[in-house]
């Protein structure tokens, strides 16, 4: 039996497997909180993008603030993909993985004038410029450098993703991107700055969205700017329409990544911008459901109103339930011959806002692995370590080989950085 969201991840007699390799057999050995993710799951997710874009100019630009992971950016880079980046220090991934600099997409609304400058030495293929200011500082860093940087300006198209309100990015009230109004004024600045080279347009409207149809609206807002422009001799070369493909944590059902970019093509192709080239920025739908975090049951704590699943995983490992209220699937990886209790699994972290799941109905005892499904995405890489918890080991599975990508950090590293006054 296949779990939700996660063809690689299968339920067997012996328990549950992610490809050729048990996930109680790699709780054991490398310890929790683990995070596992599959190989081909996340090639998987790339192909599917890259076979709607075969055969047209298309750059897809893995969105790597999901899982930042050396060896998550090298499995994408062999797959031919690019990058898109929020920070200096996600450049530095991207390069210490082995990615080409020259695939890269610079976002945010807050670049620093020494992120500008590193991005320009490094020879990034577009910076996603989100205001004038910022279009401004640009220039004049490029400028100084003796060089033009490549710009797309990020457009607030103002539309409803229809998704929690902290990852909804396009509507008039998000600090994100230029408005659509705005739009025009700001690419006729940005064609006078001796810094500047205009080269697209850029959107990107939130986060987990579940249709199709934000995205064709968002399109059809962009395109209109992009008729605008075309008629007064500003002739973009592409087009990038973000990232936010939502995934299956429960019983969404969100389309393929094929399906909704053979949508989004025939729209531009119907428009007659087929010639232009396609850039996308996904994050969540190329990892999401490529991984699982583990976690061992330290405590059972049964009470009246509530019982308590007691896990040694926690909110520092696994922000999402605790920052969204998201609901991620919780299963054991063994099969249990107990009746199943309903539980809140919660974490050791002194916070009442620290649970992974509520409400679960689990056959569990102590010392059992827990799987917390589909958390390959913005899983890791919000990790931090409240109550001075070290973070967690990653370990990649291909096949039945067993890579581990990220030792345990160990504890002394989280104090490495301070100093006794005196
Ligand atoms: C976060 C982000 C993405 C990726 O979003 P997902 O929902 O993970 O696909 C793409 N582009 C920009 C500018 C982002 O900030």
């Amino acid at each position: 039996m296949t779990l939700p969201g996660s063809p690689f991840l299968s339920s067997r007699s012996d328990g549950l497997w992610l490809e050729g390799a048990r996930l109680a057999d790699l709780a054991r050995r490398f310890g929790t909180p683990l995070y596992v993710y599959s190989r081909n799951a996340m090639r998987t997710a790339a192909a599917s993008y890259q076979r709607a874009l075969a055969g047209r100019p298309h750059l897809l630009c893995y969105a790597m603030k999901a899982n930042s992971n050396l060896a998550v950016l090298q499995t994408f880079a062999e797959a031919g993909c690019g990058f898109d980046i929020v920070s200096a220090g996600e450049l530095q991934r991207v390069l210490a993985a082995g990615g080409r600099a020259d695939r890269v997409v610079f976002s945010g609304v807050g670049k620093t004038a020494d992120e500008m400058r590193l991005a320009l030495q490094a020879g990034v293929r577009c910076f996603n410029v989100e205001s004038e200011a910022e279009l401004a500082l640009l220039s004049a860093v490029a400028h100084g450098l003796g060089r033009r940087a490549p710009v797309s300006l990020r457009v607030n198209p103002d539309v409803d993703a229809g998704t929690h309100p902290y990852i909804s990015t396009g509507l008039k009230g998000n600090k994100f991107g230029i408005a659509h109004v705005q739009a025009l004024a700001v690419y006729r600045l940005a064609r006078q700055l001796p810094g500047i080279d205009v080269v697209g347009i850029d959107c990107h409207i939130g986060s987990q969205i579940t249709t199709a149809g934000p995205y064709l609206d968002a399109l059809d807002r962009l395109l209109d700017l992009v008729d605008v422009l075309a008629a007064e001799g500003i002739d973009l070369q592409h087009i990038d329409l973000g990232g936010g493909l939502g995934i299956t944590y429960t019983d969404e059902s969100p389309p393929s990544a094929e399906d909704l970019v053979r949508q989004m093509l025939a729209r531009i192709d119907a428009r007659g911008h087929g010639h232009r080239e396609v850039l996308l920025e996904p994050g969540r739908s190329m990892v999401g459901n490529a991984g699982v975090l583990l976690a061992s049951v330290l405590y059972l704590k049964p009470g009246d109103e509530k019982s308590f699943c007691i896990v040694d995983a926690a909110m520092n490992d696994l922000m999402r339930p605790a920052m969204y209220q998201a609901w991620m699937n919780i299963v054991a990886c063994e099969p249990r011959t107990i009746d199943p209790a309903t539980y809140d699994v919660v974490g050791p972290i002194c916070e009442s806002g620290d649970w992974l799941g509520r409400d679960r109905a689990l056959a569990v005892q102590s010392g059992d692995v827990l799987a917390v499904l589909s958390a390959g995405a913005y899983g890791m890489t919000m990790a931090s370590n409240y109550n001075t918890r070290a973070r967690a080991a990653e370990v990649m599975v291909e096949g039945d080989t067993v890579h581990l990508i990220r030792e345990r950090e160990p504890l002394a590293r989280l104090w490495a950085g301070e100093r006794l006054i005196g």
